[in-house]
Protein backbone atom coordinates (compact mmCIF):
# COMPACT_ATOMS: atom_id res chain seq x y z
CA UNK A 1 0.00 0.00 0.00
CA UNK A 2 1.10 2.95 -0.84
CA UNK A 3 1.42 5.92 1.66
CA UNK A 4 0.80 9.75 0.74
CA UNK A 5 1.70 12.47 3.63
CA UNK A 6 -0.59 15.53 2.81
CA UNK A 7 0.43 18.98 5.00
CA UNK A 8 -2.39 21.05 6.10
CA UNK A 9 -5.03 18.60 5.64
CA UNK A 10 -7.31 19.70 8.18
CA UNK A 11 -9.34 22.23 5.98
CA UNK A 12 -9.62 22.87 2.00
CA UNK A 13 -7.65 21.61 -0.51
CA UNK A 14 -5.72 19.66 2.10
CA UNK A 15 -8.78 17.61 3.18
CA UNK A 16 -10.56 16.90 0.10
CA UNK A 17 -6.81 15.84 -0.87
CA UNK A 18 -6.93 13.54 2.60
CA UNK A 19 -10.28 11.89 1.80
CA UNK A 20 -9.88 11.44 -2.03
CA UNK A 21 -6.56 9.74 -1.10
CA UNK A 22 -8.22 7.31 1.60
CA UNK A 23 -11.24 6.67 -1.11
CA UNK A 24 -8.70 5.66 -3.16
CA UNK A 25 -7.01 2.79 -1.08
CA UNK A 26 -3.98 4.77 0.17
CA UNK A 27 -2.47 5.37 3.84
CA UNK A 28 -2.26 8.84 4.52
CA UNK A 29 -0.59 10.77 6.91
CA UNK A 30 -2.22 13.88 7.17
CA UNK A 31 -0.52 17.04 9.79
CA UNK A 32 -2.65 19.32 11.19
CA UNK A 33 -1.68 21.99 13.92
CA UNK A 34 -4.62 22.74 15.79
CA UNK A 35 -6.31 20.36 17.53
CA UNK A 36 -9.66 22.93 18.04
CA UNK A 37 -9.65 23.31 14.07
CA UNK A 38 -9.20 19.31 12.87
CA UNK A 39 -12.66 17.91 13.62
CA UNK A 40 -13.30 17.23 9.85
CA UNK A 41 -10.05 15.48 9.60
CA UNK A 42 -11.02 13.44 12.17
CA UNK A 43 -14.50 12.46 11.24
CA UNK A 44 -12.58 10.94 8.63
CA UNK A 45 -10.49 8.14 10.30
CA UNK A 46 -14.25 6.86 11.73
CA UNK A 47 -14.31 5.56 8.15
CA UNK A 48 -11.05 4.99 6.92
CA UNK A 49 -8.40 2.45 9.47
CA UNK A 50 -5.63 3.99 7.26
CA UNK A 51 -5.38 7.16 8.32
CA UNK A 52 -2.69 8.90 10.82
CA UNK A 53 -2.96 12.15 12.24
CA UNK A 54 0.02 14.56 13.08
CA UNK A 55 1.02 17.78 14.13
CA UNK A 56 3.36 20.39 12.49
CA UNK A 57 3.63 23.77 12.84
CA UNK A 58 5.69 24.74 9.41
CA UNK A 59 6.59 28.24 10.61
CA UNK A 60 8.91 26.26 13.67
CA UNK A 61 11.50 24.19 12.00
CA UNK A 62 12.20 22.51 15.42
CA UNK A 63 8.54 21.54 14.81
CA UNK A 64 9.52 20.10 11.32
CA UNK A 65 12.86 18.19 12.59
CA UNK A 66 10.70 16.44 16.12
CA UNK A 67 7.74 15.68 13.07
CA UNK A 68 10.37 14.21 10.71
CA UNK A 69 12.63 12.52 13.85
CA UNK A 70 8.96 10.80 14.30
CA UNK A 71 8.77 9.25 10.79
CA UNK A 72 12.38 7.87 10.68
CA UNK A 73 12.74 4.18 8.83
CA UNK A 74 8.87 4.74 7.85
CA UNK A 75 8.15 4.68 3.50
CA UNK A 76 6.60 7.71 1.95
CA UNK A 77 5.73 7.39 -1.51
CA UNK A 78 4.07 10.88 -1.76
CA UNK A 79 4.92 13.85 0.04
CA UNK A 80 2.19 17.13 -0.55
CA UNK A 81 3.36 20.15 0.42
CA UNK A 82 -0.17 21.46 0.76
CA UNK A 83 -0.25 23.75 3.73
CA UNK A 84 -0.03 27.10 2.84
CA UNK A 85 -0.79 31.30 3.84
CA UNK A 86 -2.10 34.22 1.87
CA UNK A 87 0.78 35.98 3.79
CA UNK A 88 -0.30 39.56 5.43
CA UNK A 89 -3.09 41.52 4.77
CA UNK A 90 -0.88 44.60 4.63
CA UNK A 91 1.16 43.15 0.94
CA UNK A 92 0.64 46.22 -1.59
CA UNK A 93 3.51 48.55 -2.79
CA UNK A 94 2.14 51.49 -0.57
CA UNK A 95 1.73 49.44 2.72
CA UNK A 96 4.04 46.48 3.49
CA UNK A 97 4.42 44.43 6.38
CA UNK A 98 7.37 42.76 5.68
CA UNK A 99 7.62 40.68 9.33
CA UNK A 100 4.61 39.16 7.63
CA UNK A 101 6.36 38.57 4.17
CA UNK A 102 8.73 36.94 5.75
CA UNK A 103 6.71 34.85 7.62
CA UNK A 104 4.92 34.30 4.13
CA UNK A 105 8.13 32.63 3.04
CA UNK A 106 8.76 30.77 5.90
CA UNK A 107 5.55 28.89 5.59
CA UNK A 108 5.27 29.06 1.88
CA UNK A 109 8.71 28.61 0.75
CA UNK A 110 11.42 27.85 3.26
CA UNK A 111 9.33 24.89 4.98
CA UNK A 112 8.52 23.13 1.78
CA UNK A 113 12.40 22.74 1.48
CA UNK A 114 13.31 22.00 5.20
CA UNK A 115 10.38 18.96 4.87
CA UNK A 116 11.23 17.52 1.71
CA UNK A 117 14.91 17.20 2.89
CA UNK A 118 14.37 15.83 6.20
CA UNK A 119 11.90 13.34 4.61
CA UNK A 120 14.25 11.73 1.83
CA UNK A 121 15.21 8.86 3.62
CA UNK A 122 11.81 7.97 3.75
CA UNK A 123 11.19 8.81 -0.07
CA UNK A 124 13.58 6.67 -0.77
CA UNK A 125 12.30 3.56 0.92
CA UNK A 126 9.60 3.97 -2.00
CA UNK A 127 9.47 2.70 -5.44
CA UNK A 128 8.72 5.90 -7.42
CA UNK A 129 9.02 8.55 -4.75
CA UNK A 130 7.20 12.15 -5.09
CA UNK A 131 7.34 15.83 -3.69
CA UNK A 132 4.29 17.31 -4.90
CA UNK A 133 4.14 21.00 -3.91
CA UNK A 134 0.84 22.82 -4.33
CA UNK A 135 1.94 26.22 -5.43
CA UNK A 136 0.04 28.63 -7.17
CA UNK A 137 -0.48 30.57 -10.55
CA UNK A 138 0.18 33.95 -9.06
CA UNK A 139 3.25 33.05 -9.05
CA UNK A 140 4.38 32.32 -12.33
CA UNK A 141 6.65 34.89 -14.12
CA UNK A 142 4.78 34.55 -16.80
CA UNK A 143 1.59 36.66 -15.79
CA UNK A 144 1.87 39.70 -14.88
CA UNK A 145 -0.77 40.99 -12.63
CA UNK A 146 -0.41 43.61 -9.58
CA UNK A 147 -0.46 43.38 -5.51
CA UNK A 148 0.09 40.27 -3.58
CA UNK A 149 3.68 40.80 -3.28
CA UNK A 150 3.85 38.36 -0.52
CA UNK A 151 2.31 35.57 -1.74
CA UNK A 152 3.31 35.87 -5.45
CA UNK A 153 7.06 36.07 -4.24
CA UNK A 154 6.73 33.18 -1.75
CA UNK A 155 5.32 31.13 -4.61
CA UNK A 156 7.97 31.98 -7.33
CA UNK A 157 10.42 31.07 -5.06
CA UNK A 158 9.15 27.54 -3.93
CA UNK A 159 8.56 27.25 -7.84
CA UNK A 160 12.07 27.51 -8.20
CA UNK A 161 13.14 25.99 -5.29
CA UNK A 162 11.12 22.54 -6.05
CA UNK A 163 13.20 23.00 -10.18
CA UNK A 164 16.61 22.70 -8.18
CA UNK A 165 15.44 19.87 -6.23
CA UNK A 166 14.30 18.00 -8.90
CA UNK A 167 17.22 18.30 -10.59
CA UNK A 168 19.59 17.51 -7.63
CA UNK A 169 17.57 14.95 -6.58
CA UNK A 170 17.07 12.99 -10.31
CA UNK A 171 19.72 10.34 -10.02
CA UNK A 172 17.58 9.59 -6.64
CA UNK A 173 15.06 8.35 -8.66
CA UNK A 174 12.78 11.41 -6.31
CA UNK A 175 10.06 13.36 -8.65
CA UNK A 176 9.63 16.56 -7.59
CA UNK A 177 7.07 19.02 -9.26
CA UNK A 178 4.56 21.76 -7.94
CA UNK A 179 1.12 22.14 -9.02
CA UNK A 180 -1.05 24.90 -9.39
CA UNK A 181 -4.23 23.50 -7.89
CA UNK A 182 -6.69 26.37 -9.95
CA UNK A 183 -8.97 28.98 -7.77
CA UNK A 184 -10.56 26.75 -5.43
CA UNK A 185 -13.61 27.62 -3.05
CA UNK A 186 -11.57 27.22 0.13
CA UNK A 187 -11.18 29.42 3.25
CA UNK A 188 -8.22 31.45 0.61
CA UNK A 189 -9.85 31.15 -2.36
CA UNK A 190 -13.53 32.57 -1.20
CA UNK A 191 -16.96 31.44 -2.06
CA UNK A 192 -16.39 32.72 -5.77
CA UNK A 193 -13.90 30.67 -6.96
CA UNK A 194 -13.93 28.43 -9.99
CA UNK A 195 -13.49 25.24 -8.26
CA UNK A 196 -14.39 22.91 -5.65
CA UNK A 197 -11.60 21.68 -3.34
CA UNK A 198 -13.03 18.48 -4.06
CA UNK A 199 -12.55 19.07 -7.76
CA UNK A 200 -9.11 20.50 -6.99
CA UNK A 201 -8.10 17.32 -4.94
CA UNK A 202 -9.32 14.97 -7.95
CA UNK A 203 -7.27 16.27 -10.25
CA UNK A 204 -4.15 16.78 -8.19
CA UNK A 205 -4.42 13.09 -7.36
CA UNK A 206 -4.99 11.79 -10.68
CA UNK A 207 -1.69 14.09 -11.76
CA UNK A 208 -0.01 12.05 -8.39
CA UNK A 209 -0.67 8.82 -10.05
CA UNK A 210 0.97 9.39 -13.40
CA UNK A 211 3.69 11.41 -12.76
CA UNK A 212 7.10 9.24 -14.06
CA UNK A 213 10.45 10.82 -13.61
CA UNK A 214 10.24 12.76 -17.15
CA UNK A 215 7.24 14.95 -15.28
CA UNK A 216 9.96 15.89 -12.72
CA UNK A 217 10.96 19.88 -12.20
CA UNK A 218 8.42 21.05 -14.34
CA UNK A 219 5.59 22.95 -13.06
CA UNK A 220 1.61 21.26 -13.50
CA UNK A 221 -1.77 22.53 -13.25
CA UNK A 222 -4.63 20.48 -11.07
CA UNK A 223 -5.89 19.53 -14.69
CA UNK A 224 -2.29 17.19 -15.44
CA UNK A 225 -1.47 19.90 -18.23
CA UNK A 226 2.19 21.41 -18.08
CA UNK A 227 1.93 25.51 -16.90
CA UNK A 228 4.42 28.24 -17.97
CA UNK A 229 6.70 29.19 -14.93
P1 LIG B 1 -6.71 27.16 3.35
O1 LIG B 1 -6.44 28.52 3.86
O2 LIG B 1 -8.11 26.68 3.23
O3 LIG B 1 -5.89 26.07 4.20
C1 LIG B 1 -4.53 26.28 4.47
C2 LIG B 1 -3.97 25.09 5.22
O4 LIG B 1 -2.59 25.35 5.51
C3 LIG B 1 -4.67 24.85 6.57
O5 LIG B 1 -4.74 23.49 6.84
C4 LIG B 1 -3.74 25.55 7.53
O6 LIG B 1 -3.81 25.08 8.87
C5 LIG B 1 -2.39 25.18 6.92
N1 LIG B 1 -1.35 26.04 7.44
C6 LIG B 1 -1.25 27.37 7.33
N2 LIG B 1 -0.18 27.82 8.01
C7 LIG B 1 0.41 26.74 8.58
C8 LIG B 1 1.53 26.56 9.41
N3 LIG B 1 2.28 27.59 9.82
N4 LIG B 1 1.84 25.30 9.79
C9 LIG B 1 1.09 24.26 9.41
N5 LIG B 1 0.01 24.36 8.62
C10 LIG B 1 -0.34 25.60 8.21
O7 LIG B 1 -5.99 27.13 1.94
P2 LIG B 1 -6.22 26.24 0.64
O8 LIG B 1 -6.67 24.89 1.01
O9 LIG B 1 -6.98 27.04 -0.33
O10 LIG B 1 -4.71 26.19 0.10
C11 LIG B 1 -3.90 25.03 0.10
C12 LIG B 1 -2.70 25.35 -0.79
O11 LIG B 1 -3.14 25.69 -2.10
C13 LIG B 1 -1.87 26.54 -0.30
O12 LIG B 1 -0.50 26.26 -0.46
C14 LIG B 1 -2.31 27.67 -1.22
O13 LIG B 1 -1.33 28.66 -1.36
C15 LIG B 1 -2.54 26.92 -2.51
N6 LIG B 1 -3.42 27.58 -3.46
C16 LIG B 1 -4.75 27.78 -3.17
C17 LIG B 1 -5.57 28.40 -4.12
C18 LIG B 1 -7.03 28.60 -3.88
O14 LIG B 1 -7.71 29.15 -4.78
N7 LIG B 1 -7.59 28.19 -2.76
C19 LIG B 1 -5.06 28.87 -5.41
C20 LIG B 1 -3.64 28.61 -5.60
C21 LIG B 1 -2.88 27.99 -4.66
P3 LIG B 1 -4.68 25.90 9.99
O15 LIG B 1 -6.11 25.49 9.80
O16 LIG B 1 -4.09 25.44 11.27
O17 LIG B 1 -4.46 27.35 9.72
Amino acid sequence: METILITGANRGIGLALTEACLNKGYAVLATYRDEGSCGALKALGGDHAELSLMTLSLDDEASILAFAKGLRGRKIDVLINNAGVMGPVNQSLTDMDSAGWLNAFAINTIAPFTLSRLLLDNLSLAERPRIVTVSSQMGSLNRVSKGAFAYRSSKAAVNKVMQVMALELQEQGIIVCPVHPGWVQTDMGGSEAEITSEESAAGILELVEKLQPEHSGRFWTWQGEEHPW
